[in-house]
């Protein structure tokens, strides 16, 4: 790059001489004000120009920017009249006194640097090219997986509920945790990279063994640790589709993500279809699927005795959820899920997210009036004819965004997603 700030030095600096015996002193500095003007000029006009390319024409008096990449610059391009600076050179020349040619090559100079370095500037600005420290749009660079990827480098945060149930944060979503005389019933996996601070949180709750793990989805952030989990003992447990997804190579577009079939023992191999009972130490947990929802195979898992009710991601409290349209989600199957549990709830129960804090029936209820809300504000919108980008304009979701816009998705995001489940 920094061949052409020399350049252009070159290109001002040597025909100096020859103008000012053309044209006189100040004929070159006219000439050397004009290209200031006009590369100024196509710096306003036309930001992506890679380099203005200086020539003479004619008798030396026409000026003309050429050799950009865009059209708008084509204004400049040969329009100037080379027959009238060249009388205004002439009758400069009659007026002028004596400048030295040292002056002018100052001049020509001084000139050149703005000039060079806009060509600098706009070669860069015109020709993005990756670099090093460039990061890709992705799941796991911009997207929710490295927010979870870096969460994961902090403490797990323990939070003791009651029937020994516990939950542990900071590992992808929320684990749960049902510890008995006969083992452990854990919700989710978490991710890989806290499998330390997992397993040390576990140990401290009790040295019981591992017995089941039930993922309430197939989302990476909620199976990453299914493999290390099995390997300690736990039978997975899962619905049927998210073995699926599990098992096939699965590309999530709003993620610009390909996940691969996850190894054998990462596998899910106790199968629910639509609901499972276990009593387990004693007490009794029911697994039930409802069809769609955050994707096409939630579970939640409802601690009767302990009247727990873990939902995986069919409940985050306190932020616009994600909602998994590419695989089998969708706005309505998500507000069905939350009047579900609504309806199995008192104000007893304690409502165990698969992100957020570890919430109330209240909330749960504040969660699917969100979910009504926006829907019906997006589904209104679609029907006046509206386009996708006009009904994010339109902010649907505005009455919500301060409270439920401030962590994974903002309002636009959400707006998107629910309205691609009304396709
Ligand atoms: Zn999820």
């Amino acid at each position: 790059m920094t061949t052409i700030p020399i350049l252009f030095m070159g290109l001002l600096a040597l025909p100096s001489p020859w103008l000012a015996r053309r044209f006189g002193r100040h004929g070159v500095l006219l000439v050397f004000l004009m290209l200031l003007f006009v590369s100024m000029s196509a710096r306003t006009f036309a930001p992506n120009v890679s380099m203005p390319l200086l020539t003479t024409a004619g008798e030396g008096a026409g000026i003309a920017m050429a050799g950009t990449r865009h059209s708008a610059c084509n204004l400049h391009n040969g329009t100037l009249n080379g027959d009238e600076i060249v009388n205004a050179f002439i009758k400069l020349r009659k007026q002028s006194g004596v400048l030295s040619s040292l002056l002018l090559v100052s001049i020509a100079m001084t000139a050149s640097f703005p000039l060079a370095s806009m060509a600098t500037f706009a070669e860069t600005v015109s020709q993005p090219s990756p670099g090093k420290d460039a990061v890709p749009d992705d799941y796991f660079h911009t997207g929710a997986g490295a927010r979870y990827l870096r969460r994961a480098d902090a403490d797990l945060v323990v939070e003791p509920l009651r029937g020994n149930i516990t939950v542990l944060m900071g590992s992808g979503g929320n684990i749960t945790v049902l510890s008995g005389k006969e083992g452990k019933f854990l919700v989710d996996a978490g991710i890989i990279k806290s499998q330390e601070k997992v397993q040390a949180a576990l140990d401290k709750i009790s040295p019981a063994p591992m017995k089941y793990m039930v993922n309430t989805h197939w989302h990476w952030d909620h199976t990453d640790g299914n493999a290390w989990m099995h390997a300690a003992g736990a039978t997975i447990v899962a619905q049927k589709n998210t073995l699926r997804h599990l098992t096939e190579t699965t590309h999530v577009n709003a993620w610009n993500w390909t996940f691969d079939p996850v190894p054998a023992g990462a596998r899910p191999t106790l199968i629910v279809d639509n609901k499972k009972t276990f009593i387990f130490d004693g007490t009794r947990i029911e697994v039930e699927n409802f069809g769609r929802g955050h994707t096409d195979g939630d579970l939640w898992i409802y601690c009767k005795q302990a009247d727990v009710l873990a939902l995986g991601d069919t409940f985050w409290n306190g932020f616009y959820p994600y909602i998994d349209n590419e695989d089998g989600g969708d706005i309505n199957g998500a507000i069905e899920w939350a009047n579900k549990a609504v309806a199995v709830t008192t104000d007893h129960t304690i409502v165990i997210p698969g992100h957020g804090a570890v919430g109330t029936r209240a909330q749960l209820i504040e969660f699917r009036d969100m979910l009504v809300a926006v829907r019906n504000n997006v589904t209104a919108l679609k029907k006046q004819g509206k386009s996708l980008d006009e009904i994010i304009a339109a902010k649907p979701t505005a009455a919500f965004d301060a409270k439920w816009g401030n962590f994974v998705f903002n309002g636009s995001q959400f707006t998107k997603m629910v309205y691609d489940g009304l396709q």
